[in-house]
């Protein structure tokens, strides 16, 4: 696993402000967003958070992972179900293997079936647990089950080449463990019998024909991937190096004019094959969220985004870019031949029994194609209300607007701030089989079971007015427009909230009274405002401090006048920021949450908004009315030791003196 080699973060942070790319050269995404580099600095004038009482604050500027032999990653945490055993297609189910065996008689079953539903545990962790057959024979019948043959792990030695064939990334990305190469046949141990989805990804990435699966313990593959790659890590610098030193990859550096068939070739190389299965495993294992390849003039570069900040990561030569937009091109299905337009596609990856979904945009610029990968995956993202981060009681008013028959409820906030996620969770809460959801999106991010998903096509005129024009035939209860971004869209949303349904979008304000104002601007009335919306709700996202780092600071004057503090103010509050680690690749940050701001529409608001009050007396009678505003809800993070001053500063800057 993750030793002092591997790879990991072969990122470092861009520098504050980075490099500017050269003109014309820009990737699109690289651009929507100011580069977080050195994220942790706010852009207030003046402002000189870094050091805090002499100390460095831990910023992703880990000078040490320069060279690329960076801090080992932390171990997912992620599990894989080992004695899950759903019976499927025409297997025999779990029960009877048990009985088949031997290992206990139909009144024994029964019981054990009885608990496994009551309890809803697995059939066969509950046959353990009552002393019925111990772990041995679980994987027996496991095996029996599913057709597998049952392998003993600690005897295995698995020969260099395969361990050369299936690097230590992908082993443990996906879990498995590389037993034999032989005559063109990869064998494998699995832990879980139903993820027969990692067979086929390692089919398709290692472009062998034939995997063999066999079944150990989930415990054993941990044990033996520990054992089996300790000191043969490969980092992403050795396939880079290998690359370099392949004179077949390596002469094409004059190339001048590529035909299609060179192409094709090089992407199919195995030295790239292996970098990009490289890049992406990292990539999930490390929890981006995008990849992006981007060609300049004299270089081509590689970065994750990780907690809405971009790392870069060793560059691989620059006359590999066509190779590896080819091959990325090949993997998504798009057209390798066409480089002069820009081109979306999707992978679909399975790892751990997960699906990750890898959105693709391959966009044209003057040096060549720049790759974009979207990374969603739902293991990261839980789509559940009660671990977005809203406070407890603000959470108990938002469940009962949301739980209103009839109504439009907002999410605002910048692009990047967690709007869609709030969303999604709101709908994953009323999704249930008496009511219909419809959502019209750009783009769909998730699918979620049960609910229809419209995509938004520009191309085809598909725009989220006509979309909703149609949703409202389907005879919908709940309705999920990605964006409110015109009037068009907005009288629709009036109208399916007026005919009884609930209506959820968002729009781009900083705050939550400044929607209403947008709405008034976008030209819609101000008694149609009045008589649909029922609530706004405004967020952000900002770093979570590392846990495992965490330490107690005495922040300057400087530093809380930033946030608009006095020192008698904070007596007696804590103040917290990260030191670094190794969990946290020296970050001093682990994951996001959301801060947020929540204005429930009341007969107050609905006065001022009929008599066309300002977005500034909107704010006042908002907070009059007791709403938390962002800034404060930021402090309330800081002081529960969940955020930093950094964090709430820059996130919540543009509301100042609001
Ligand atoms: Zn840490």
């Amino acid at each position: 696993m993750a030793t002092p080699n591997d790879p990991v973060p072969p990122k470092k942070p861009i520098p504050p402000g980075g490099k500017p790319p050269a003109p014309g050269a820009k990737p699109p995404s690289a651009g929507a967003k100011p580069q977080a580099g050195a994220g942790a600095k706010p852009p207030a004038p003046g402002a000189k958070p870094q050091a805090i009482q002499g100390k460095p604050v831990a910023k992703p500027t880990v000078a040490a992972n320069k060279a690329g032999n960076g801090k080992p990653l932390a171990k997912p945490a992620k599990k894989i179900g080992g004695g899950k055993a759903a019976p499927v297609g025409g297997k025999r189910r779990f029960g009877q293997v048990l009985v088949d065996l031997g290992f206990c008689d139909e009144d024994q079953l029964w019981e054990v079936l009885e608990e496994a539903k009551n309890t809803a545990q697995p059939v066969g962790q509950v046959a353990v647990a009552r002393g019925l057959i111990n772990e041995e024979q679980l994987l027996q019948a496991l095996g029996e089950q599913h057709g597998l043959k049952v392998v003993n792990l600690q005897e295995a030695k698995p020969s260099p080449e395969v361990l050369q064939l299936v690097p230590e990334t992908m082993a443990s990305v996906y879990k498995v463990v590389p037993i034999s190469f032989k005559d063109k046949v990869l064998t494998i141990a699995i832990g879980d019998p139903n993820n027969l989805a990692a067979i086929d990804d390692l089919r398709n990435l290692l472009n062998i024909n034939e995997v063999q699966a066999q079944l150990a313990t989930p415990q054993a593959i941990s044990d033996t991937l520990t054992r089996i790659y300790a000191g043969k890590e490969e980092s992403i610098i050795d396939i880079i190096t290998e690359i370099e030193n392949n004179p077949e990859l390596g002469k094409r550096r004059a190339e001048t004019s590529i035909d299609l068939e060179d192409m094709m070739e090089m992407a199919n190389e195995a030295p790239v094959r292996k970098l990009i299965n490289m890049v992406f495993l990292l990539g999930i294992k490390d929890h981006a969220s995008d990849i992006h390849f981007e060609p300049f003039e004299d270089e081509y570069k590689m970065r994750y985004r990780c907690d809405g900040v971009l790392y870069e990561m060793v560059p691989p030569p620059r006359h590999l870019a066509n190779a590896i937009s080819s091959r990325i091109k090949v993997m998504s299905n798009l057209d390798i031949a066409e480089r002069r337009l820009p081109q979306d596609g999707r992978i679909e990856l399975n790892v751990g029994g997960n699906p990750v979904d890898m959105r693709v945009s391959i966009l044209p610029t003057m040096f060549g194609e720049s790759v974009v990968i979207r990374v969603l995956d739902r293991t990261v993202v839980s789509l559940d209300l009660n671990k977005v981060g809203i406070p407890v009681e603000m959470l108990a008013e938002f469940r009962q607007l949301i739980a209103k028959p009839n109504g439009i409820i907002l999410v605002t906030g910048p692009t990047g701030a967690g709007k869609t996620t709030t969303l999604y969770s709101a709908l994953n809460e009323l999704n249930v089989i008496s009511d219909k959801i419809i959502t019209t999106e750009d783009p769909v991010e998730y699918d979620i079971d049960g609910i229809v998903q419209c995509q938004i096509n520009h191309e085809i005129d598909l725009t989220f007015a006509s979309a909703l024009r149609s949703i409202l035939r389907q005879d919908p209860d709940k309705i999920l427009v990605g964006e409110i971004r015109d009037l068009e869209t907005a009288q629709i949303a009036v109208q399916a909230s007026l005919t009884g349904h609930i209506v959820f979008s968002t729009l781009h304000t900083n705050d939550a009274p400044s929607a209403i104002t947008r709405l008034r601007d976008m030209g819609l009335e101000p008694y149609l405002i009045t008589a649909t919306i029922e609530g706004i709700m405004a967020q952000r996202l900002v770093r979570k401090i590392c846990e495992d780092c965490r330490t107690e600071f005495e922040p300057s004057a400087e530093m809380l006048m930033e946030l608009g503090l006095r020192p008698e103010e904070v007596r007696g509050k804590k103040f917290y920021y990260g030191r670094g680690c190794d969990r946290c690749n020296n970050t001093g940050h682990r994951g996001r949450t959301g801060i947020y701001e929540l204005v429930i529409i009341n007969d107050d608001l609905r006065d001022m908004i009929s008599s066309g009050s300002s977005t500034d007396d909107l704010r006042a009678a908002c907070l009059r009315n007791g709403m938390v505003g962002l800034r404060e809800s930021g402090l309330r993070a800081i002081y529960n030791g969940v955020t930093t001053i950094e964090e709430v500063v820059r996130e919540t800057v543009l509301d100042d003196e609001a």
